[in-house]
């Protein structure tokens, strides 16, 4: 049975540069980023699709929260800012809640293959 070696500029690739104790070459460390930064950005996502079904579900409460941000808002900044913080709240006030739509959010974006730029 045979290997089947994935080329350089992949991520298995990679690993097994660093596996070899090599440097990775330019390709792989591209390759590498770019994996890094897909991963990041699915899980902002995820992230934000949670805080917005948390919010839904404590609209009051958000409200409340917003209008106090808006209370303290120091000149100049931004209003997304402020809703930024009254989200960061609310998902400290709902952990539980927050860590269960987080993990159903990041489960579908698992399950949904990298977005291809197709649609007409
Ligand atoms: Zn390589």
């Amino acid at each position: 049975m045979t290997v089947e070696l994935k080329p350089c500029g992949t991520r298995s690739a990679n690993v097994r540069h660093l596996r070899h104790d090599e440097k990775p070459c330019e390709a792989c460390r591209q390759a590498n980023l770019a994996n890094f930064a897909e991963a990041r950005s699915a899980y902002s996502r995820a992230r934000s699709r949670a805080r917005q079904t948390l919010r839904d579900e404590h609209r009051p409460e958000f409200d409340e929260l917003i209008e106090a941000e808006y209370r303290r808002r120091k000149p100049g900044e931004k209003s997304n800012i402020l809703h930024q913080r009254a989200m960061e709240i609310l998902s400290k006030r709902h952990p539980d809640r927050f860590a269960v739509l987080l993990a159903a959010e990041r489960a579908r974006e698992a399950a949904t293959p990298t977005p291809t730029p197709k649609e007409s």
